[in-house]
């Protein structure tokens, strides 16, 4: 007669439920945990729900996007936002005065609550040139999270970035270093 163990099988269904339930991302919680605690039942329970997420979501792998340099998201319309921190950074790195800076490459945002980079009459960046980007290492945060952290529902088309489908570790090495954030805090923002 087949015999059923309670304890097992329970444990059994709720990894499956918390797998389809709580997405990719607990393969990697756990798996960061065994390592860390060195446990041998916390690793099983990863290898566990990383087999359970291969049927769950065989096509949701993470899609860093690599950035091609075309400079459309340069010339959208659009404002750049500013904060205090990157006006200061910006002015230091132009050698000149906050106030200097503030005066000849911003606008006071539309809702009043701070400035934004100023666009030439053409519409584009003021800090576009040809290209480049005259800021390139102290660009904002908003130009540095694009593409990979926000986007654009009329991007298609116009961004030429490359997707390119990676392994989750991977894929927060690559978008730490193009924008910038420590690895730590991405995962609240992807
Ligand atoms: S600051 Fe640089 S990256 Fe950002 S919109 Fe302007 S030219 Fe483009
Ligand atoms: S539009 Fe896309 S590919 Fe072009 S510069 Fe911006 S992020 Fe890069």
């Amino acid at each position: 007669m087949l015999k059923i163990n309670v304890a097992k099988t329970s444990a059994l269904v709720l990894l499956a439920f918390r797998s389809v339930f709580m997405g990719p991302r607990v393969f990697q919680d756990l798996y960061s945990l065994s390592r860390k605690t060195r446990s041998r039942a916390l690793w099983l329970r990863a290898m566990a729900v990383g087999v359970l997420n291969q049927f769950r979501y065989p096509r949701r792998m993470p899609t860093f996007h690599q950035c091609q340099r075309c400079t459309a998201c340069c010339r959208w319309p659009g404002m750049v936002k500013l904060t205090a921190d990157e006006v200061a950074s910006i002015a230091s790195f132009l050698e000149i005065t906050v106030e200097r800076f503030t005066a000849e490459f911003t606008d006071l945002r539309s809702d009043r609550k701070g400035l934004n980079l100023r666009e030439k009459q053409n519409g584009e960046c003021i800090f576009l040139e040809g290209g480049d980007c005259a800021i390139q290492s102290h660009k904002p945060q908003q130009c540095r999270d694009f593409p990979n952290l926000w986007r654009r529902p009329d991007m298609a088309g116009h961004c030429q970035a490359t997707p390119v489908e990676l392994d989750l570790e991977e894929y927060l090495d690559r978008v730490s270093a193009a924008t910038g954030r420590p690895k730590s805090t991405l995962k609240g923002l992807i």
